[in-house]
């Protein structure tokens, strides 16, 4: 299982220099994109207003935005590289995070506020339970696009 030390949805622009900065930072950096990397960007002909550039291709700068994260560390991941337990299949592969206790708390109520699907296991993650492991909580949960992830007080390795 991959432990990360941030997460951060879409490989736009924004995303690509939130990876940057924080694998510059040596934090374990994944981002996980639906589509593909550079976000609007690659829909874009022709830049004028990038600082540097007088001009660039929006998929030029999106492949130097993304080369220069992978430069750092920064995992990318695309949808069909990405997460992805599936319950109906028994795949089991899926993004782990180990937080603080406080930071438990407010994610578990940030998922319960927004009514999102919950549970204590990778096969029971519908079931409102959390998961007591080595003295910890837990709990598993998709995001609104279907991403498979778990959330824990205690890592299942050592990290
Ligand atoms: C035709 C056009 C021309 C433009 N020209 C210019 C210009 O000349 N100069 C300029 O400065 N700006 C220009 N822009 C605007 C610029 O492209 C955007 O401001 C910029 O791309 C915004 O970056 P962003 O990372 O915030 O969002 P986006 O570029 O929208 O990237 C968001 C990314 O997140 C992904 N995503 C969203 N939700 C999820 C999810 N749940 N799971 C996984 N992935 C997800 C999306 O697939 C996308 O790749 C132009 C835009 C367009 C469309």
């Amino acid at each position: 299982m991959a432990h990360y030390d941030v997460l951060i949805i879409g490989a736009g622009p924004a995303g690509l220099t939130a990876g940057l900065y924080c694998g510059r930072a040596r934090l374990k950096t994944v981002i996980v994109e639906q589509g593909i990397p550079g976000g609007e960007l690659v829909n874009t002909a022709r830049i004028e207003d990038y600082p540097g550039f007088e001009a660039i291709g929006g998929p030029e700068l999106a492949e130097r935005l993304e080369r220069q994260a992978r430069t750092f560390g920064v995992e990318i991941k695309t949808e069909s590289g990405g997460p992805g337990f599936d319950p109906r299949t028994g795949q089991s592969h899926h993004y782990a995070f180990h937080v603080s206790e406080a930071e438990f708390a407010t994610i578990f109520g940030r998922v319960k506020a927004k009514g999102l699907p919950c549970g204590s296991g990778p096969y029971s993650h519908t079931d409102g339970q959390l998961y007591t492991r080595r003295g910890g909580l837990g709990f598993y949960f998709e995001d609104p696009y279907g991403h498979p992830l778990e959330v824990m007080t205690v890592p299942e390795t050592g990290s």
